[in-house]
């Protein structure tokens, strides 16, 4: 049975250990020590990784009351130096605490009771039992939050039985059997947690509300708490640098100048819309048939573009059978169109023209579309488009 050092002093970085059994399963080589101060994954804290000796730790977890540590490779049995990585592990405890702060204000002081944690690499967040949470509420949380951790309170943990446990105002009912370890922060908080946590509320630093969203019947609430919500700050500043360099206007003024270039370029994109609509119109008269039949080649053009060329060409004559094609990578896109007194069916037409070659066709009667794989002359196409329609006419 390992010694839970995590337990006795959550402070601890490293420990001199003996590794007393080694084993492999599906995750692959582990080691047993004697005492540890790797927290194992659980109660939504992630496990802690270091190194045992030189051997890197990459996983920690609970298997059968067996805490094993899943290294790089196998280690012989014996005694090590056995760190864990501390940044990461301060970090987790940072955030931990921060929820059994945050959550404790938002159930005491409004009523708002925390369903879940979750403790991620890039975000933190706890759902509360409530389908929407104000501004002005939020505020509030953060600023009690924050004055607690500038008070400077101790945490404190302690082991009970479930009799003891059982008599005290507990934030949420024990979820294992047998001793019960309570965490406390003074008149604040008090809980049973398997986690690690911090000594003092001092060192989370600070707690930021970053963003709210709903979550079904709940409403999750992301937080960042001590170096994560300074990293975050350095984040946001930096971008906000690049965007006052831009945009030459002071931060304050950001908001203003995005939505005056939005605007702006929403007014352009309306006025090269109708542009592009005169051009093709412009284009649509120039096309000439030659008898009923107008076939062109527009390979290289946008093929939205060319469909609406074909629409308004095909509208500007009584009687004509238009057939476009454009090559795109390695398919030939075709619309084929008639005028607004042209009998036959465009879509048979086109059925027709491609039949055999692997391709489909969609559309009306009037104006049909379709596609086949590169492969025949362009030119046969043009050949059996002329035949195709002087069966119509
Ligand atoms: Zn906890």
């Amino acid at each position: 049975m390992t010694v839970r050092i995590f337990y006795q002093d959550a402070m601890a970085q490293s420990v001199e250990a003996n590794v007393i059994a080694t084993g492999i399963d599906e995750k692959g080589h582990y080691a047993v020590l004697d005492r540890s101060c790797f927290y194992p994954e659980g109660g939504g804290q992630p496990a802690d990784k270091g190194v045992i000796g030189k051997t890197q730790v990459t996983d920690v977890q609970t298997v059968d009351g067996e805490i094993r540590h899943y290294t790089t490779s196998a280690l012989a049995q014996g005694e090590y130096s056995a760190a864990i990585d501390w940044e990461r592990r301060f970090d987790h405890m940072q955030q931990h605490t921060g929820q059994h702060l945050l959550s404790a204000v938002f159930e005491d002081g409004f009523g708002m009771a925390t369903k879940s944690f979750h403790l991620g690499t890039d975000r933190v967040s706890i759902d509360l039992d409530v389908p929407s949470i104000s501004a002005e509420q939020l505020k509030q949380v953060e600023q009690q939050a924050n004055q607690l951790i500038a008070s400077h309170i101790p945490i404190e943990t302690e082991w009970v039985t479930q009799e003891q446990a059982s008599g005290l105002s507990l934030r949420k009912k024990p979820a294992v059997e047998g001793e019960i370890r309570l965490v406390k922060i003074a008149d604040t908080d008090i809980n049973a947690c398997g986690g690690t946590h911090l000594t003092n509320t001092a060192q989370l630093g600070v707690i930021k509300i970053v963003r709210v969203e709903k979550a079904k019947s709940a409403t999750r609430v992301y937080f960042l708490c001590g170096n994560r919500a300074l990293n975050h700050f350095n984040l946001l500043q930096s971008v906000a640098d690049q965007l006052i360099r831009s945009f030459n206007v002071p931060a304050a003024e950001l908001p203003e100048a995005a939505a005056a270039l939005l605007s702006d370029r929403q007014d352009k994109e309306k006025k090269l819309k109708k542009l592009t609509l005169q051009l093709l119109e412009s284009e649509a008269e120039s096309l000439r048939p030659e008898g009923d039949a107008l076939i062109r080649d527009f390979s290289g053009r946008p093929i939205k573009e060319v469909q609406r060329l074909a629409k308004l060409t095909a509208e500007n004559h009584g009687l004509l059978y238009l057939l476009f094609i454009v090559q795109e990578h390695s398919q030939l896109r075709f619309i084929c169109a008639k005028g607004k007194n042209s009998g036959g069916n465009m879509k048979q037409v086109l059925e027709k023209l491609i039949e055999g070659s692997g391709g489909n066709v969609g559309g009306t009667e009037d104006l049909a579309q379709g596609s086949a794989p590169v492969g025949r002359n362009p030119e046969m196409y043009t050949a059996a488009f002329q035949n195709l329609i002087k069966e119509i006419t």
